[in-house]
């Protein structure tokens, strides 16, 4: 199974992408959540064309990517799991959860520093939700990312194919939780007991910013529990709440390709005030 993700790495990844995409996007169709505020033709070529730019961009800078370095960390031995003996599924399960952790930090990090925020504030400019906005990052803050991943696979000796397996994941994970889809009222409980389910990650993209400042996982909901992030619902309910960041309000700026990859170098707004 590990070899075989290895292996087939480029297609595992082509193909759980395009078949979470569609799964999503029909799901979307049958059972929305919430009512958009703009029409999907307003928002989708951009946030598809970021997809497009960022896979060129991280294939032209690192051709080797974060599985090149797993699998050199792996040949020399580095790296925390790799020191401690543990069976092969069990090394793998342990680099998938730290992993996690890992992006749950990340993410809390780029929310937390000023620069990085400007980055990431491209993905919470989205002023609506759905499966496109799972995939709608800046290309620096794209790059940024794998950077810290592949310190951290060093670090931490994350097996390869727990790293194919968690990339495809994250993805899959991450489209799924920004989808803007229904799911029974009986199932969504149990469903978050483990994992980021869509309404959990809704209240993070709530243009109040105590809102936003919660729910950071991505996979596991583990995290924001842990850490005492986590709220269960927006206060305006999901059906009223306000989605996006209250500086960036204009439909031209936040749904064209070059005015959104323009947003992490547009002048800082006013200084935020704490009674606001
Ligand atoms: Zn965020
Ligand atoms: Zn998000």
């Amino acid at each position: 199974m590990d070899a075989f993700v290895v292996d087939y790495e480029p297609a595992v990844r082509i193909l759980a992408f395009a078949g979470v995409l569609a799964i999503m996007v029909i799901w979307e169709f049958l059972a929305p959540r919430r009512p958009r505020t703009l029409a999907r033709l307003r928002r989708w070529p951009a946030n598809l064309s970021i997809v497009v730019l960022n896979t060129f961009i991280v294939r032209l800078t690192f051709p080797a990517a974060a599985l090149g370095v797993a699998l050199a960390v792996e040949a020399q031995g580095w790296g925390l799991l790799h020191g401690i003996g543990m069976p092969a599924w069990v090394a793998i399960l342990a680099g998938i959860v730290l992993l996690d952790l890992v992006i749950y930090l990340q993410h809390l990090l780029f929310h937390a520093v000023p620069v990085l925020w400007r980055l990431h504030r491209m993905h919470h400019a989205d002023l609506d939700l759905d499966v496109t906005t799972g995939a709608r990052f800046h290309p620096v803050e794209i790059v940024l990312s794998l950077l810290i991943k592949f310190a951290t696979i060093a670090a931490l000796g994350i097996p390869p194919a727990a790293v194919v397996l968690f990339e495809v994941l994250l993805n899959a994970t991450s489209m799924f939780n920004h989808s803007n889809v229904r799911i029974a009222p009986v199932l969504e409980p149990v469903l978050r007991s483990l994992l980021v389910t869509p309404d959990m990650h809704r209240v993070h993209h709530s243009v109040e910013r105590d809102e936003t400042n919660s729910n950071f996982g991505f996979n596991l909901s583990l995290w924001d529990r842990l850490f005492g992030t986590y709220r269960a619902q927006p206060r305006a309910g999901h059906q009223a709440m306000t989605i996006g960041i209250p500086d960036f309000r204009d439909t031209a700026e936040c749904s064209s390709l070059l005015s959104m990859l323009a947003i992490p170098f547009r002048r800082a707004p006013a200084p935020r005030r704490e009674s606001r």
